[in-house]
């Protein structure tokens, strides 16, 4: 059966920057944390009663920063971070994991039953591109100090488990990276950083996941613990006639990503499709949708994608790859461009009864 799951993002309403500071604060159980912990477990809970199996902890923040200003040994200067000693977290973990962990009794009794849940961490390979120069020493550093982190979001009990751990590396790929060429040392450095990460969970028992935005660079095949690849919808991975192959060689198996989340392409789409707009120019088209999008003249949820067009893709997913080697099923991401929160739930709520429903 295949599951449906989320990437982890979504729209922030309300008073980020207070957000944000308790998020950087965060410990458990003192009372700063209070509205942290509220926001969080609530979003989570959302995600839950939309019919999310899998759902991600509400990734508010930004995935870099969020990593980066909780490690010592590390300063942010003008166009980046430099290193400045061994890297340290000064959580160890990610509060919003820890806030949905330490409220799992509520979590529970709200939604009725136990629940499993996909924690997300940005990798070493995105990380480093925001460090100025970076050096397989950082690499390393960086590495170890990851390690913290995943350590700490691990969490099996009776009332819920993590099920999933996928390290994020929307970078990879987006530009010709040579040094990740075949037999490189960086290339195998990233190789090994990521199958220490991995190889955490893998020992508990929990999944290991690579979220891409790209798969043409292939080195993430020989990634040895790597069980899931995530990619866009778009991705030639999910039309591609070797991945088949690829899969069974490396065994290894796929997210399907059955709904697109750009939202002024899906803006764009409604507009073609709708008779007030049709009559502007493309670019008019665009401006006056979103203004009315604004003022709420248009509801914002009907720029979600249709079922009819997410179980589409999903089947052909199926088709092509077979059940047995989709594991998951859900958004690509980017829900935290919608127009506003209740859309990104309500395009949760969408894409999970496409994947129950198959
Ligand atoms: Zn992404």
């Amino acid at each position: 059966m295949i599951k449906s799951t989320d990437i982890g993002s979504l729209p922030f309403e309300g008073d980020f920057p207070r957000f944000n500071n308790s998020a950087n604060t965060y410990a458990p159980g003192s009372d700063n944390s209070i509205f942290f912990q509220e926001t969080v477990v609530q979003s989570f809970i959302d995600k839950l009663k939309a019919g999310v199996d899998v759902p991600t902890y509400p990734q508010f923040r930004d995935m870099c920063k969020m990593l980066l200003d909780n490690l010592d040994g590390i300063v942010k200067i003008e166009d980046g971070y430099a290193v400045t000693g061994k890297l340290n977290p000064k959580f160890k973990g990610i509060p919003e994991v820890s806030a949905i962990n330490a409220n799992e009794k509520t979590i529970c009794e709200s939604i009725g039953r136990k629940y499993m849940q996909r924690v997300c961490i940005t990798g070493p390979y995105t990380l480093l591109s925001q460090i100025i120069q970076p050096s397989l020493d950082e690499l390393s550093k960086l590495t170890d100090a990851l390690k913290e982190v995943v350590r700490g979001c691990i969490h099996q009990s009776k009332l819920s488990n993590v099920e999933l751990i996928v390290i994020e590396e929307p970078i990879l790929g987006i530009v010709d990276d040579s040094r990740l060429d075949y037999l490189s040392r960086w290339r195998e450095d990233i190789l090994k950083s990521w199958d220490t990460l991995f190889h955490i969970p893998k020992t508990k028992g929990i999944k290991c996941g690579l979220h891409l935005h790209s798969t043409i660079n292939k080195i993430f095949w020989d990634s040895q613990y790597l069980d899931i690849i995530e990619t866009e919808v778009d991705d030639p991975l999910f039309t591609s006639n070797e991945t088949l192959t690829l899969l069974n060689k490396h065994d290894k198996f796929l997210k399907a990503s059955i709904c697109k989340t750009n939202v002024n392409l899906l803006a764009k789409n409604l507009a073609q499709k709708t008779d007030k707009y049709v009559k502007l120019s493309e670019s008019e088209r665009l401006g006056q949708i979103w203004i009315d999008l604004k003022k709420g003249l248009i509801d914002p949820t009907k720029i979600i994608e249709s079922p009819e067009l997410m179980n589409q893709r999903l089947r052909n997913a199926v088709d092509r790859f077979g059940e047995e080697r989709i594991i998951y099923a859900g958004p690509e991401c980017g829900l935290k461009g919608m127009p506003n929160y209740k859309s990104a739930i309500a395009c949760l709520e969408r894409s999970s009864k496409v994947v129950s429903d198959l």
